[in-house]
């Protein structure tokens, strides 16, 4: 087994995890009985001020998507560009008759939110994403959708050798290891978004309609089989990545706050930890008065001991509302408790199993 093998695994969903909703579609139809070369691939790109990078992107990937021998589409998200993407692409989307669509955004809203407007509007069995910089190789999708061919719901693609900045490198590895941790489905790239989902995937993060999502998370947390396969990647080709350190630290935040009561249940624990070494303190201190008997500054310590005693009381109950308003927040955010991906047997035929 490779080392990426070893690394990935098909994770059970913990989707017991998950607040109830049921509003999620099942697998019906042509997309679950398409056979695989008839199979609809729809390719996601966001673009912001992407217009060095457009022409070029198209020219190596409609060879590409011709060659896969499928039906394809391509969806580009226009994510407020303020250069002439928005006239490359449609003049793109002109001459192919229908298999490229643009979905022009009103104002930039970032690229996790240009490619959750993007899946709300293809029609594919099969979607991938990609960055139209040219980071991501165009001609890596057909070995992406094999790994869907293969059963898995989920393709991953794990930039290896990254050409990036050293400094993007390190954040990228500490990002990666806590959404591994969050999201309980361990993964060597979360970053890249060069990835493949099946529908069904694609429409239950649609139907989670979350305001800061981070798409490869949430769909990893609905996936049974996932799976992670080396890519290339290059340089950007033109133009300047639009991912500061604030902007990656407010994904890192909006992940952890998106995905765990963590930071809320550590609260509570704090509390825990204040209160049990404040009462050992003051056992302590009344061992001493026993021992030793009234000191002079004993009136002091038993003060702290007092002090600390509230502040412990404090700290619990603000984790105790906090656990609340977690809950209260789980409920608000209505992603599904599980998923029906089929029903086999006599019921199988038609709605009803749809809640
Ligand atoms: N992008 C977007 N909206 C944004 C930022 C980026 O649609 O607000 C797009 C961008 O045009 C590119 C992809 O998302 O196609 C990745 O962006 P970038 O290359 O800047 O990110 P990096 O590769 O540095 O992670
Ligand atoms: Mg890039």
């Amino acid at each position: 087994m490779n080392q990426a093998g070893a690394w990935i695994c098909a994770v059970p969903l913990a989707a017991d995890a998950l607040s109830p909703s049921g509003k999620i579609t099942p697998i019906f139809g042509a997309s679950a009985a398409a056979s695989q070369s008839e199979q609809l691939v729809s390719i996601v790109i966001p673009v912001y001020n992407e217009s060095a990078n457009l022409p070029s992107l198209w020219s190596r990937l409609r060879p590409v998507l011709v060659a896969m021998g499928r039906p394809w589409e391509v969806v580009l998200i226009d994510d407020g560009s303020r250069d002439s993407s928005l006239e490359i692409m449609r003049s793109i989307a002109g001459a192919e008759e229908g298999r490229v669509r643009v979905i022009e955004l009103a104002r930039n809203f970032g690229q996790h939110s240009a490619i959750l407007a993007g899946f709300r509007h293809v029609r594919g069995d099969i979607v991938v994403t990609l960055d139209a910089d040219l980071q991501n190789p165009p001609e890596e999708i057909p070995r992406l959708l094999e790994a869907i061919d293969a059963g898995n719901d989920v393709v991953g693609g794990w930039r290896e050798e990254r050409h990036d900045e050293s400094w993007r490198r390190y954040a990228s590895q500490l990002h990666n290891r806590l959404t591994s941790l969050i999201v309980g489905v361990p993964m060597h790239d979360y970053g890249c978004m060069l990835r493949a989902y099946r529908r069904h995937i694609v429409d239950t993060v649609v139907e989670c309609d979350e305001k800061a999502a981070f798409v490869p998370a949430l769909a990893n947390s609905f996936a049974k089989r996932v799976t992670e396969i080396r890519v290339g990647h290059s340089a950007r080709a033109e133009g300047k990545s639009k991912y500061n350190l604030l902007r990656l630290a407010t994904l890192s935040l909006n992940l952890i706050t998106g995905f765990s009561l963590l930071p809320i249940q550590a609260l509570s624990l704090t509390g825990l930890a204040i209160f049990v070494l404040d009462a050992a303190f003051a056992l302590l201190l009344f061992a001493h008065r026993l021992i030793y008997g009234p000191q002079q500054e004993g009136a002091m310590w038993t003060l702290f001991a007092i002090l600390f005693l509230f502040v412990g009381l404090i700290f619990l109950a603000l984790g105790l509302i906090g656990e609340y308003v977690g809950r209260i927040y789980i409920e608000v955010r209505g992603r599904p408790t599980y998923i029906v991906r089929a029903v086999h047997g006599s019921e199988a035929c038609g709605e009803g199993v749809r809640k």
